[in-house]
């Protein structure tokens, strides 16, 4: 079958089909090795706009996949997780993106205020349980984010950390119930500075602070040569990861019975 025989047929068999973990497989495996774009058009060609969303915190290969998805389709919703605690260097490149491609990037935040988690939970609460804080912060207005949707579009990389090594180009995410589709997950942190640089795309200047990997300001520290690139994300715990991908913790379970 053609390939675009093939698209017009999961179109027309929609979600139901998708969500077959078998078909999903197959479709990803398609993908291995092929360019980001392709995956894009894939995503535009199966789902409605409304359907699908990506998430970014604006991180490098968040500006990569940004750039994309506005050549693809600009009615695609881009969406950040705003913990109330980025760095103005984040904010300030939100906005100058948001310039630069005539678009809006939509917000979900937690509906608690940093001061009020501070009344309810104690002072701090990064410091003592960055798991629970995550949760409040970043998992919940995820949820939301997503309710609804079929499919949401990340920017993993397989060798940002072992957590991610197997993650698929298109998968079904059990977590939260949806598909899951990262079109970089076979790229290199190379091949994305290189798509950068080429295309002049505007960046995060923390990453020439020595900075990696670029979360909230209490749990962001640069890294040294040698370390792991998530290893200035939550020093001091064994945590690496939010929650949002492939992990799950027991300070979601705790929250949820609050
Ligand atoms: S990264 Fe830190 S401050 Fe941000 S939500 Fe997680 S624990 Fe809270």
């Amino acid at each position: 079958m053609k390939e675009v025989s093939k698209q017009q047929s999961e179109t027309a068999r929609g979600s139901a089909v998708l969500s077959s973990s078998t078909q999903l497989q197959e479709i990803s495996n398609r993908f291995e090795g092929k360019h980001p774009l392709e995956v894009l058009h894939w995503v535009n060609h199966t789902f409605q706009p409304s359907e699908v969303a990506m998430a970014t915190g604006f991180g490098a290969e968040g500006v990569v996949l940004i750039d994309m998805i506005v050549s693809v389709n600009r009615e695609i919703p881009i969406f950040y997780l705003d913990t109330e605690v980025l760095f103005p260097e984040t904010y300030q490149l939100r906005d100058r993106l948001e310039g630069r491609y005539g678009i809006r990037f939509v917000r979900y935040a937690s509906a608690l205020t940093v001061e009020r988690q501070a009344e309810l939970y104690g002072n701090n609460l990064w410091e003592r349980n960055p798991d629970l804080c995550c949760t409040i912060r970043k998992v919940e207005p995820l949820r939301e984010a997503l309710q609804g949707r079929s499919a949401w579009i990340t920017a993993v990389r397989r060798d940002q950390s072992p957590f991610r090594a197997n993650a698929g180009i298109v998968e079904h995410d059990k977590k939260f119930g949806l598909i899951k589709v990262n079109p970089l997950a076979g790229w290199t942190k190379k091949e994305v500075w290189k798509y950068i640089m080429e295309n002049n795309l505007p960046y995060n200047p923390l990453y020439d602070q020595g900075y990696t990997s670029i979360g909230c300001t209490h749990c962001t520290t640069p890294v040294m040569t040698g370390e792991d690139e998530r290893a200035g994300r939550w020093r001091g715990f064994q945590k690496t990861e939010c929650g949002l991908h492939y992990t799950d913790t027991s300070a979601q379970q705790e929250r949820r019975t609050q």
